[in-house]
């Protein structure tokens, strides 16, 4: 456990959700299948909740250490309101150790070695009208880590129409998995691998815990979700691996679910291992669509395959270059030549007045 400098509980300090008391002072906390348990003056895994004198308290409430409008295309979400902007906010500190982590400076930061902006719940929908955003993202880290603010802020959020974005690992438990889901319109998640090798030495987790986490959002969730694949040269591109996780996906979630396969570059603890050839995402989108996967595309390249194509006639639905929408020619959510049903969430909510 991270130790952390804080003589006495600040007033400030917002008390955590999803935990419960130990014998001498420990704390268990029960939000992501870690479970740590932390003892006083300490801070879990993820560097941003600490136990400070014997209870809980959560670091990143009302903290982002990021703070950006970028477009929803990046996160990537193909299929939730396509050409909108996002207001994206990210704290320190993660429950992964990815080796590849590619926002490193902020999720393997403590919260006192990131430089964060106070901004409480009820500010962060004022802002994200103000620069013309259509919904929020939680991003940057892993969201999940700051839950309680998530939640306050998706309640300051729904009166003005704004929908909620996360973009996540998928390391949450099943306790606190509704208490935050319940608040959301999308995700993306990253399925990072399919092997439990992968996870265990890659990542420093496990893989089911995020399949348990898919389970969830397809079966008692009405979250619009798509799934991120960083295909990383000779750790996780193998055309076998590819076949049993587009498989699984087509035998639990439906052909439906978007796909992406995206291009690494060195990274952090990762530098040894070369970018993703074209080659490799090109054969991985061929696999997942002869897997029966109907929404396969490939991400930090340029690429046709940033396209989105009719499963019905093939004809070009959405035309993208990199994160920028081009053309988009669906009628009411259909193909306009065959008229097939494209699922997604194509419609910006009603927009209610700011108030000052
Ligand atoms: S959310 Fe953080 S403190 Fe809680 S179990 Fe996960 S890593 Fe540990």
């Amino acid at each position: 456990m991270a130790e952390l400098n804080i003589l006495q509980v600040s007033p400030d300090l917002h008390e955590a959700q999803w935990w419960e008391p130990e014998p001498n002072g420990r704390v268990h906390c029960y939000l992501c299948p870690r479970h740590c348990h932390i003892g006083r003056g300490q801070a879990g895994f993820c560097f941003i909740r600490t136990n400070q004198e014997g209870k809980l308290y959560s670091l990143g409430y009302g903290a982002p250490a990021a703070l950006q409008i970028d477009p929803i295309e990046k996160k990537p979400l193909n299929h939730f309101l396509p050409g909108s902007t996002v207001f994206s906010m990210g704290t320190a500190g993660c429950n992964m150790g990815c080796f590849f982590c590619q926002n490193w400076d902020i999720s393997k930061s403590r919260q006192d070695q990131v430089s964060a902006r106070d901004v409480p719940p009820k500010e962060v929908p004022l802002l994200a009208l103000r620069y013309g955003c259509d919904s929020l993202a939680f991003t940057y880290n892993e969201p999940t880590i700051w839950g309680e603010y998530i939640i306050d802020i998706c309640k300051a959020a729904k009166p003005y129409g704004l929908k909620t974005v996360m973009v996540t690992n998928g390391y949450i438990t099943r306790e606190a998995f509704h208490d935050i889901y319940d608040n959301i319109d999308a995700a993306n998640v990253d399925l990072k691998a399919f092997t439990e090798n992968f996870y265990g030495k890659i990542t420093l987790t496990h893989l089911q815990p995020v399949l348990d986490t898919l389970l969830l959002l397809k079966r008692e969730t009405p979250v619009w979700f798509e799934l991120t694949n960083l295909m990383i040269p000779t750790l996780n591109d193998d055309p076998d691996e590819t076949r049993k996780l587009a498989d699984w996906i087509a035998a639990n979630l439906g052909p439906n679910i978007p796909l992406h396969f995206t291009a690494f570059h060195p990274d952090f603890k990762l530098r040894d291992k070369p970018r993703t050839p074209r080659e490799t995402l090109d054969r991985a989108r061929e696999i997942a669509l002869d897997a029966g996967l109907h929404f396969v595309y490939e991400g930090n390249i340029y690429s046709d395959a940033a396209n989105t194509y009719c499963p019905g006639c093939g004809s070009t639905l959405i035309e993208r270059s990199w994160h920028s929408v081009e053309a988009n020619r669906l009628r009411q959510g259909r193909c306009p030549h065959c008229a097939s049903e494209i699922p997604g969430v194509w419609h910006k909510a009603a927009r209610h007045a700011v108030e000052d």
